[in-house]
């Protein structure tokens, strides 16, 4: 086996525990766990301000924990400074040295290693080569696109064979079709070196398609953690369901063994959920703009649990998406590619469905 390809021995597990961390009187996490396989893909996925780049930066060491523990395997990392530990980081800017080639960027952390000058060259050059980017090494940073300045950066985040590769935002300053491309190239990489890789994003989708697991957060903690079909499917919160993806989130109230959002939305409950919202109780009904299935107006309308008129028809090439008035505050959002016209009237069945008390 060759020095820079790895097996699963040499990746890492990591745990956060409690993970507490304070700006001053700002808490910015608040005691966040989590457990993350030697191998995995794991995202932190989250709005703004949530705290992701902060128990990204306590991982790496560049901040730390006001209280809580991070260990790699069974070490304990938690006051360990980044350079102390064989970690590779990829910043959304990009962060390369201005006044270094390609090549000098990529060949700084193996230098700083001491390793041999022969070394150094096969090693930065397998870099180039992984990330797609034979012969540019003499090239300056400002003289490559922002693609190829972050697949640099990327490189030079692998190239010294990091337990595990840290990753915040790494794709945000990219245009939407380079965004895509990298994202799998991300993946595809992450999967041959089998590395253990924590990914920061607030991109939902991007967050679905690249994961094997993800943690939503919010406020400084970590709400739910699960396979991106988990999280889509299943979101376990209001808040969850919202964030990720399109969610429809309609008021209601339960009454006998019926959830009733207006006259012309009654959907009978099945007993896991009669036994979450007792009689009379006020609740939300979520459901996906895809989980809607037109029953017909005549026969099978008795199975429909819904009744609306199209208010306004978005186009989308694959599929369209209606607003459909049924009589609640907002319109429910349905998407299909069947053709129909504004005035129309449908009788809709919800095919999944969750509960929010
Ligand atoms: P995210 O990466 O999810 O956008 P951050 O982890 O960067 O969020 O920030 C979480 C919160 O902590 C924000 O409210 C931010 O303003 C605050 N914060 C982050 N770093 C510092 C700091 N060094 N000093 C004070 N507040 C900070
Ligand atoms: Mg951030």
């Amino acid at each position: 086996m060759k020095y820079y390809e790895r097996n699963d021995a040499q990746a890492v597990s990591v745990t956060i525990e409690k993970v507490v961390k304070k700006f001053g009187s700002f808490q910015a996490l608040g005691g966040v766990s989590l457990s993350i396989q030697s191998g995995e893909f794991f995202t932190l996925l989250g709005p703004s301000g949530c705290g992701k780049t902060t128990l990204l930066r306590c991982t790496a060491g560049f901040e730390r924990p006001t209280s809580g523990r991070i260990l790699f395997n069974d070490a304990d990392m938690t006051l360990i400074p980044p350079w102390e530990k064989n970690i590779g980081f990829v910043f959304q800017n990009y962060a390369l040295w201005p006044n270094k080639s390609v090549y000098a960027n990529i060949a700084y952390g193996l230098e700083i290693r001491k390793k041999s000058a022969s070394f150094i060259r096969e090693k930065v050059q397998w870099a180039l080569e992984l990330l797609g980017l034979p012969g540019i090494g003499d090239k300056m940073p400002e003289q490559l696109s922002g693609g190829q300045q972050q697949r640099v950066a990327i490189a030079r985040a692998l190239v010294i064979d990091p337990t595990i590769l840290l990753l915040d935002e790494p794709l945000s300053n990219l245009d939407a079709k380079l965004r895509i491309s990298l994202r799998f190239q991300i993946r595809e990489i992450q999967k041959k070196l089998k590395i253990t890789a924590i990914y920061v994003t607030h991109d939902q989708e991007e967050a679905l398609e690249i994961s094997d697991r993800i943690a939503v957060m919010n406020a400084g903690s970590v709400l739910q953690i699960g396979t991106p079909e988990d999280i889509y499917e299943r979101p376990a919160q209001r808040f969850v369901a919202d964030f990720v993806g399109k969610a429809n989130i309609v008021p209601g109230r339960r009454e006998g063994d019926a959830f009733v959002c207006s006259e012309r939305f009654r959907i009978s409950l099945v007993p896991e959920y009669r036994a979450q919202v007792p009689e009379g109780r006020s609740a939300e009904i979520m459901f996906r703009p895809e989980a809607l299935r037109e029953v017909g107006k005549h026969g099978q309308a008795d199975q429909a649990d819904m009744e609306g008129r199209i208010t306004d028809v978005l186009y989308h090439g694959n599929i369209r998406r209606y607003m459909v008035d049924v009589g609640c505050p907002v319109p429910v959002v349905y998407e299909t590619s069947i053709p129909h016209s504004i005035g129309e009237s449908l009788h809709l069945a919800i095919t999944h469905y969750r509960l929010y008390a």
